[in-house]
């Protein structure tokens, strides 16, 4: 049997950061299941890896599920850390979103591996089991395990709902998160069609982005942020069973607009501007591609004059365009990014990443019960909850 200090299991961002900080002390070996290194870490970004996002910390922190739980992880390898790994730079972006200045998620990938030259790296090696006294497969002995498996979404990418189970440990629900929703109404004839910084609701949880149409539902920064508060707030959990979804999202096609002040603005515009064709004079607030889609769902005829229009009908345009309803009945679980819920951190040390079960055992990345909304923030709780882990399993 082949012994080790630490053995990690799982060579995505956070077991690959993880063994960079464990074996600066220890003897490690890196166990991954694919053929090579970072899989899903290469789709990062459409490619580009948005690899983490440049707000303060503190500021950072509020826009994870557990700030509390990150703090010590984020303030022991910080953004500067991170981009002192790399010789190339990294340039920030909208909403402190950053990237390499190669945009290349590959070029990322392979200076970190790069910086494995004192790991043992053992690939199309699935661990299956751990047994008494922290032995893998019947083959590998570790004093220290790290476990880093990532999710249960984008199974290509070697993740697998089945590896929650070695982690031992208590677990929270598992969830579907930054997924795009899938309509029951199909919506084809709008397929392409983007509406830029709309805001999304359902019930009383908001976001702001764009949406894109696709040709089974709605999808976009502004859905798929929302579609983690969606997905925390329905009770379900993958281990057990799937979601037997049925619910209601609602676009606010004219954020920039009251209620109020639209029937101001349509007064005075219907009278002015009566031999207007309806469809023309919607362009200031829709683009032009959904006007015809829009119209035809809210049963009303585009080639109307504005002076035709009766009051119930301007009421109906004007509450529809505050609140365009979509009927939803699942998420888009093969697109949806990341995985909500994991490890329980009830029982994880948020100052070490090991486990107050058992002794020895450390998590990183995905597979704990951390998640944030698209903009790096993924990848960040990934390399600080990675090197983390490294850090303190690597301690004598
Ligand atoms: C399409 C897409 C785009 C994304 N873009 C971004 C982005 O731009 N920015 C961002 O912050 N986040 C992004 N994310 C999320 C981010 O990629 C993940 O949160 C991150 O990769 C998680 O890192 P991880 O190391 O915990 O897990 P993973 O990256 O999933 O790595 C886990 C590794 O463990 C291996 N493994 C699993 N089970 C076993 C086993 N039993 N034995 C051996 N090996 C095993 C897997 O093969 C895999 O290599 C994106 C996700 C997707 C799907």
């Amino acid at each position: 049997m082949e012994k080790f200090d630490i053995a990690i299991i799982g060579g995505g961002p956070a077991g690959i950061m993880a063994a960079i900080a464990a074996s600066r002390t220890s003897d490690v070996i890196l166990l991954e299941k694919n053929t090579s290194l970072g899989r899903k870490l290469l789709m990062t970004g459409g490619g580009r890896c948005n690899i983490t996002n440049n707000k303060p910390i503190k500021q950072l922190l509020t826009f994870f599920n557990n700030k509390n739980f990150l703090k010590h992880s984020f303030y022991t390898f910080t953004n500067e850390d991170l981009f002192s790994l790399f010789d190339f730079d990294f340039i920030e972006e909208d909403d402190n979103r950053m990237f390499p200045e190669t945009e290349k998620a590959s070029d990322v990938l392979e200076a970190l591996t790069e910086k494995l030259d004192n790991v043992a790296i053992r690939y199309g090696f699935d661990v299956e089991k751990i047994t008494e006294g922290f032995v893998i497969n019947d083959s590998i002995k570790a004093d220290k395990i790290i476990i880093a498996t990532g999710g249960m979404t984008y199974p290509q990418t070697g993740c697998n709902i089945k590896n929650y189970a070695l982690t031992s440990q208590p677990l929270t629900d598992i969830k579907y998160g930054l997924s795009p929703l899938i309509t029951i109404k199909d919506l084809s004839k709008i397929a392409g069609v983007t509406l830029y910084d709309v805001d999304v609701s359902y019930k009383k949880s908001k976001a702001k982005g764009n949406v894109l149409f696709s040709h089974v539902g709605l999808t976009g920064p502004g859905i798929i942020n929302l579609s983690n508060e969606i997905s925390e707030s329905i009770n379900y959990n993958l281990l057990e069973n799937n979601p037997a979804l049925e619910f209601e999202v609602s676009i606010d096609l004219c954020p920039d607009y009251t209620r109020e002040n639209l029937q101001e603005k349509f007064a005075a515009d219907f009278q002015i501007k009566g031999k207007a064709m309806l469809k023309n004079y919607l362009r200031q607030f829709l683009t032009n591609s959904f006007i015809n889609f829009f119209l035809d769902e809210i049963d009303l005829d585009g080639d109307l004059q504005l002076s035709q229009i009766n009051k119930k009908s301007k009421n109906r345009l004007i509450e529809n365009l505050k609140r365009f309803p979509f009927a939803i009945s699942d998420f888009n679980s093969a697109l949806a990014k990341i995985t909500i819920g994991g490890v329980d951190l009830d029982y994880v040390n948020p100052k070490t990443l090991e486990s107050t079960l058992t002794p020895g055992l450390y998590f990183a990345g995905e597979v704990l019960n951390l998640h944030g909304p698209t903009g790096g923030y993924n990848l960040k709780i990934a390399f600080s909850t990675g090197y983390l882990a490294g850090l303190s399993a690597g301690e004598k």
